[in-house]
């Protein structure tokens, strides 16, 4: 497998620590609002990596944090908890929401068939650990308290700014965001480790502390939760591009100052979704949600469609048209390979040929298109059916856009107890029109009416059907 490393700016071989083991790590969503279907492009890609690599062989272990505190509305450790903003928005508390925008996370993963990572662990459920690793930091020298906060000092580092040279725009979070700047910060990019003296009195989660009541900033949820469930050492650490700075730099100055070696080898980015005017934002534009563009009658899939025809590390333009064009194409594939024949004995040594090939495509930094490309091959190719379906069965494990799932018929479906009790029902009618029982006749005709079946007598005998 081949992967782009932010760190590195190159695509690489990848090589995981454990031969034939990879631990995968994701930032997961700040859970006070949906996610809109630009946070849900990073976690199809992710997707595909994650199931790729199972492709490949390896055994993977795929970590994801829930963010339930301390996500200010600026990077910059400034503005409001975006927590304590869902909660005033909906007159709730902060619990309520984030147990409420978590499950709406996964039911709009499932409508995408994105995969639930092996551990999913909020935030909150691990403060104790954030303390301890803050302590550890305060001891080592790496960290310093200041009007009551804890911050991490960035001075400390030889290279703070692992990603390479940020432009100006990254650098500036705190002013574009248009707030004032913490004043007990000793250099520009320190951050917050621990809030005590906050400026939100109204904060609602709140914990004890060694420096007092207070909550974690939110850099260091990742690297603990990355460390509690997959060691000093990991593999590939996944996120949107705009959490390279500062997010994933603090995350790396942070754990590699408390661990005193190189923590994460392969730092995986994905591109933006953006829309007419720019990076798809929960506070700009139409906010487009998984449920919005199903009540529109879209399908979810078509949107992950979509994503996979463009690579992960190119920016995507969202649009109507460019969403119907890929509803077009998924309609006509799919029915394409539907009407693919069952019949035939399966050539196995094309389905590993064609694997084989798969692989190398994909593998090659998640070159999604060009596993959608394969898909027409296996359509083209001098194969029976039985085999063709076989091979893209296969390559939906990577894909998962239920290729070969027959759409539910629009009819009712009739259950073999039903049909036993209608066929009962039609021999007793039977019966009670030989004795002349037309009453009789008429109230089973009536009681099946009743249960949505509708009888009808023909030449050829009784007929039934469901309404
Ligand atoms: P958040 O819920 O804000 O913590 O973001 C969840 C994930 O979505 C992070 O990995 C972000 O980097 C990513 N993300 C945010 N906006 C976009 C966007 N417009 N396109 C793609 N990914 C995004
Ligand atoms: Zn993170």
């Amino acid at each position: 497998m081949k992967l782009f490393n932010t760190l590195t700016r190159n695509v690489e071989e990848f090589v995981p620590n454990v031969e034939g083991k990879v631990n995968m790590y994701t930032c997961g969503p700040t859970v006070y609002h949906f996610a809109h279907i630009g946070n849900l492009r990073s976690y199809i890609m992710e997707d595909v990596l994650e199931k790729t690599l199972r492709y490949a062989g390896y055994d993977v272990k795929r970590v994801m944090n829930i963010t339930d505190v301390g996500h200010l509305s600026s990077d910059a450790d400034t503005g409001e908890d975006k927590m304590l903003k869902g909660a005033k928005r909906e007159n709730k508390t902060v619990m309520d929401i984030a147990k409420f925008y978590t499950d709406a996370f996964f039911a709009d993963c499932a409508k995408l068939n994105i995969k639930t990572p092996d551990v999913v662990e909020p935030a909150t459920n691990c403060i104790d650990s954030f303390i301890e690793m803050i302590e550890k930091l305060l001891e080592k020298g790496y960290a310093y308290q200041a009007g009551e906060n804890i911050y991490f000092d960035t001075s400390k580092l030889q290279n703070y700014y692992v990603f390479g040279n940020q432009n100006e725009d990254e650098l500036m979070v705190g002013v574009r965001d248009d707030v004032t700047e913490d004043t007990n910060k000793k250099n520009k990019n320190d951050f917050v480790l621990w809030f005590t003296k906050s400026k939100f009195e109204d904060q609602a989660l709140k914990w004890d502390s060694p420096w007092g009541v207070g909550y974690p900033g939110w850099h260091i949820e990742c690297s603990c939760i990355s460390m509690k469930h997959l060691g000093e050492y990991m593999d590939i650490h996944c996120g949107g591009i705009d959490n390279m700075f500062p997010h994933h730099t603090n995350e790396i100055a942070q754990s590699e100052a408390y661990l005193g070696h190189k923590w994460c080898n392969y730092w995986f980015h994905v591109h933006h979704l953006n829309d007419q005017t720019g990076k798809m934002s929960k506070s700009k534009g139409e906010f487009l949600t998984v449920s919005l563009i199903e009540s529109k009658g879209y399908n979810p899939l078509a949107y992950r469609l979509f994503c996979l025809q463009s690579h992960y590390r190119k920016p995507l333009v969202f649009s109507y048209e460019a969403l119907d064009q890929a509803t077009g194409t998924y309609n006509k594939l799919k029915n394409r390979i539907t009407a693919l024949s069952k019949d035939g004995v399966v050539d196995e040594a094309a389905v590993a040929e064609f694997k084989a090939k798969f692989v190398e495509a994909v593998g090659n930094d998640v070159n999604t298109s060009m596993g959608i490309t394969l898909l027409y091959d296996v359509l083209k190719a001098e194969l029976n059916d039985a085999t063709r379906r076989a091979i893209i069965g296969s390559f939906d494990e990577v894909l998962s856009l239920d290729l070969l799932k027959e759409e539910v018929a629009a009819e009712p479906v009739v259950d073999a107890q039903l049909e036993g009790y209608v066929l009962a029902k039609i021999e007793e009618r039977k019966a009670a029109k030989k004795d002349k029982n037309f009453e009789l006749a008429d109230a089973i005709r009536a009681e099946l009416l009743e249960k949505g079946v509708e009888i009808k007598d023909t030449r050829e005998g009784v007929v039934w059907k469901l309404i």
